[in-house]
């Protein structure tokens, strides 16, 4: 079961709730192109529970054009440093990242909290599994 933002209000849904509880924009509205573009710019809303769902929605959705979006914000904190907020992202870069998240995340990795660093090893291991299956099927073809 999906769970929304609003992309007008960015109220965090209930799971299964099928209309914003704020605002009342009807969430069969959003398109999958236009959401996925509000949901990259909530990795930057103010609101810390704003921004930790929607790095979560887009790992869920795997949407993959987050990623250059997510590696800025771990590289400047969003102007503040949040091992949750942290955690999530890694964590997000793991489900959507490639080559580009495998190279942010082997450098930087002593730079994140302790608890942070666990996740970077997932991560990494899924990319690097999923960048390897697709250099497998490219030659495939
Ligand atoms: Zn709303």
């Amino acid at each position: 079961m999906m769970r929304y933002i609003c992309p007008v209000c960015f109220k965090i849904a209930e799971i299964g709730e099928e209309k914003c509880s704020n605002c009342g924009y009807d969430f069969k509205n959003i398109s999958d192109d236009d959401y996925s573009e509000k949901l990259i710019k909530a990795i930057n809303h103010p609101d810390y529970n704003v921004a930790y769902m929607a790095a979560k929605i887009i790992g869920e959705l795997k949407i993959k054009k987050a990623e250059k979006v997510l590696i800025e914000h771990l590289r400047n904190n969003g102007g503040k440093k949040d091992p949750y907020i942290e955690q999530i992202i890694v964590w997000a870069l793991g489900e959507i990242g490639e080559e580009e998240s495998h190279r942010f995340l082997l450098e930087n990795k002593d730079k994140f909290s302790v608890l942070t660093k666990n996740i970077i090893e997932n991560s990494l291991e899924k990319i690097k599994t999923r960048v390897a299956n697709k250099e497998g099927e490219s030659i495939g073809k």
